[in-house]
């Protein structure tokens, strides 16, 4: 057993009461790392300590989950290219809270951020996923992406039921367009916390495009908070069973 699902269920022997019951509701647990040693210079780290905190969490959408809004950022970069981007690094939302600040003063809920090419990335701690109208689910691919677990789930729930999954570049004028012509039929992003939120608007400096409604997005949210609450057959062995 790796040490790190051994930390976990030494945690739970410990706090397992302090897992909630209640729908929607679960153990929030963080993993994280730093060097600890009798250094001062800038190498590798020779050790680390390891720490597993945790906490209960609530529903992610308190009364249902609504659309978010999302705002453009076109001066800020998240990440570079070649960069610590796709790791979840304690300076990972670093670079995303300052363009985060500009999407509240922008009335809008979270942040997409894309590369220097003028091609999507992601939002500020989540994934995004694009619904075309073949059924195809199409999310950007780049080194500078967190490839989060949810993302990949929620991939693999919808190759189960026979769509395409493509990972490839998706500039913003083929998101721009694709909502306008039809194309693509609902947008959605995704992260642990929130699971899946579907995207109601995109706003820019100069543009603000409702985007298509769509029931896909909830409809593997639901499969997947199922599986992880056990109403639902695990198929794919992702559970780990802890108090056993
Ligand atoms: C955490 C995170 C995600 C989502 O990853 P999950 O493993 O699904 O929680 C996506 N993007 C960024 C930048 C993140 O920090």
């Amino acid at each position: 057993m790796s040490y790190f699902i051994q930390s976990i269920r030494e945690l739970i022997a410990v706090d397992g009461a302090w897992v909630p019951g209640g729908d929607d509701q679960s153990l929030y647990l963080r993993p994280f790392m730093f060097a600890k040693e009798a250094f001062l210079g800038v190498r590798p780290a020779h050790k680390v300590a390891y720490y597993l905190i945790a906490s209960p969490s609530g529903a992610y959408f308190k009364g249902g989950v609504n659309p978010v809004s999302i705002w453009l950022s076109e001066d800020f970069a998240r990440a570079g290219k070649g960069g610590t981007g796709a790791a979840k690094t304690g300076g990972n939302y670093a670079a995303s809270l300052l363009p985060q600040a500009e999407a509240y003063e922008n009335e809008c809920d979270q942040v997409v951020f894309l590369d220097q090419d003028g091609n999507v990335e992601e939002l500020g701690g989540m994934n995004i996923v694009f619904v075309y109208k073949d059924g195809t689910l199409v999310t950007p691919q780049s080194d500078s992406i967190l490839e989060g677990i949810t993302r990949e789930s929620l991939l693999q729930l919808a190759r189960d039921r026979g769509h395409k999954i493509e990972g490839r570049n998706v500039s913003l004028q083929e998101w721009r367009e694709g909502v306008a012509s039809g194309d693509i039929v609902e947008v959605f992003a995704c992260g642990t916390a929130a699971v899946v939120t579907p995207i109601g608007v995109l706003k820019g400096k100069d543009f603000f495009d409702e985007q298509p409604a769509g029931t896909l997005a909830l409809s593997l949210r639901e499969e997947l908070t199922d599986i992880q609450y056990g109403r639902r057959e695990d198929r794919h062995n992702w559970l780990v069973r802890l108090d056993a």
